[in-house]
């Protein structure tokens, strides 16, 4: 079995071969570190962890480069506003883009470059490109001439005459002068007091694009194996990294490259200046578990098609996660038995039909889809058997492997793990159970008391006491 993957590039599939064998380098595009990024960035970043993790099921070592962007027109403009420093205006967010990142279980890629701390290869790139003779300066900064690298717009099949404005409305800010609409900046020119660094290129600043081009090749080396990010990257950002990457090394920047289609609302790409947008801390105060998040994320669609976003099915997604669980406990605590092949084979089959989906592009979906119709089966099976510890042992393989790309598993524990009962509470509730008994309502009053103060409600039913946090 191997990995392949779609190549936004060559439009085809490809087998994942690493350049270096054994060793997959990823770069992903990360975060503008200007606000709190919405449930459709991550619904990316989500992506780009399942491919992670699959590829770290697939090769022996990875290594992933995530940027954040912590300097571009709005955070300038912000930081200017309230008076303060660049790296104080990306703080709160950056941090809360980290907190993000752990409540929905995405692996940490083993590099957070920020583009504020490599303004020195940025310069290096550009003087690279400037002495291939595919750059110009005018009063406004130095610009990328398109015309001079011919095979621009092969990515995006955006032609090459007359581009204007991306998929992501996101353009370099036109009020320079270009010899050319189509040409981008690399370094733009600020005056004085404007928030700028002191270069070899004079007063100015990055470009966005730049920052991907010099942070990739400086991690990762001048070629890399797979470059992801959402479909509003390929044009103009990936479309430029490869030209200014490529013309300034003239070896290929990209093996694959790799695009997630959108989260939509109301079938429009959920964005933060359309007002379509839900983050994480909203629906985590409306009640939604991050592993049900998590899980809609990365298998409501192929991550080739979009999705939109919808609460009803967040439910379903709460219920597949509890199904997963309910079997991976059952599975924990199975006696030994004998036998049971037939239960062994079923997992096995299940878990080979996961993996071929997982290597077809990434098919979450249908991966899924084989989990859930095996562990219907085998539950039915094990209500007349107890198998074998080796079989048992295929069953916690079959959880194990798929989790490893799910990854909700380990949310739900740390969510059991988080609402379990302290001793003391354990003990308040007992002696509660015992004054009931011996009729003492007063006493059981004053403890339920004591008990909603530590923050749990008690509640007398038909059944006996039960509890929940208030
Ligand atoms: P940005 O901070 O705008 O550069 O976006 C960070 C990442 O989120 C990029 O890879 C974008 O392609 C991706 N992204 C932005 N909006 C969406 C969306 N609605 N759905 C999926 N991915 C998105
Ligand atoms: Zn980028």
């Amino acid at each position: 079995m191997s990995l392949r993957l779609h190549d936004t590039l060559t439009r085809r599939l490809q087998t994942v071969t690493p350049l270096e064998p054994g060793h997959v380098r990823l770069y992903t595009c990360g975060p503008t570190v200007w606000n709190r990024a919405h449930i459709g960035n991550f619904r990316t970043f989500l992506f780009e962890d399942v491919l992670r993790r699959w590829l770290e099921r697939s090769f022996p070592r990875v290594t992933h480069v995530m940027n954040l962007t912590d300097v571009d027109d709005r955070l300038i403009h912000n930081a200017t506003e309230h008076h303060q420093r660049l790296a104080e205006e990306t703080a709160p967010w950056i941090e809360g883009f980290f907190a993000d990142l752990d409540t929905l279980g995405i692996r940490r890629a083993h590099h957070y470059p920020r583009a504020t701390g490599y303004i020195e290869e940025m310069v290096t790139l550009i003087e690279r490109l400037e002495a291939k003779g595919v750059t110009y300066r005018s009063d406004g900064g130095i610009y990328f001439r398109i015309a001079g690298f011919p095979r621009y717009g092969r990515l995006s099949g955006i032609p090459a005459a007359g581009l204007v404005a991306g998929r992501s409305g996101r353009v370099d800010a036109d009020d320079y002068t270009k010899e050319d609409a189509r040409d981008f900046a690399l370094w733009k020119t600020v005056g004085p007091d404007d928030i700028g660094w002191d270069t070899r290129l004079g007063r100015g600043r990055p470009g966005w694009h730049i920052e991907c081009s010099a942070m990739s090749m400086a991690l990762l080396g001048e070629s890399l194996d797979i470059h992801c990010g959402g479909v509003d990257n390929i044009f103009p950002h990936h479309e430029n990294e490869i030209a200014q990457s490529e013309a300034a090394t003239g070896k290929p920047f990209v093996r694959i490259w790799c695009h997630g289609e959108h989260l939509t609302m109301n079938r429009e790409k959920m964005a933060k200046r359309l007002g379509n947008f839900r983050t994480l801390p909203d629906l985590l105060a409306a009640g939604y578990r991050p592993a049900a998040i998590r899980y809609l994320l990365i298998t409501g669609a192929h991550y080739r098609r979009t999705l939109d976003w919808d609460e009803a099915p967040l439910r379903a997604a709460d219920e597949a996660v509890g199904r997963l669980t309910e079997f991976r406990d059952r599975v924990r605590s199975l006696g030994a038995g004998s036998g049971g092949e037939e239960i062994g084979a079923r997992a096995a089959a299940a878990a080979d039909a996961f993996a071929r989906a997982m290597d077809d592009d990434l098919n979450v979906p249908e991966a899924v889809g084989h989990l859930f119709g095996a562990i219907r089966d085998l539950n039915r099976l094990l209500d007349a058997v107890t198998p074998s510890v080796a079989v048992r042992q295929q069953l916690i393989a079959l959880v194990e492997e798929a989790d490893a790309v799910l990854g909700v598993l380990p949310l739900v524990d740390r969510e059991r793990a988080a609402s379990a009962l302290s001793p003391e509470d354990e003990e308040l509730l007992a002696r509660r159970v015992a004054v009931r008994a011996a009729r003492d309502f007063a006493e059981s009053d004053r403890i339920r008391a004591q008990l909603l103060e530590r923050g749990i409600m008690v509640e007398d039913t038909a059944q006996g006491q039960r509890w929940k946090r208030a």
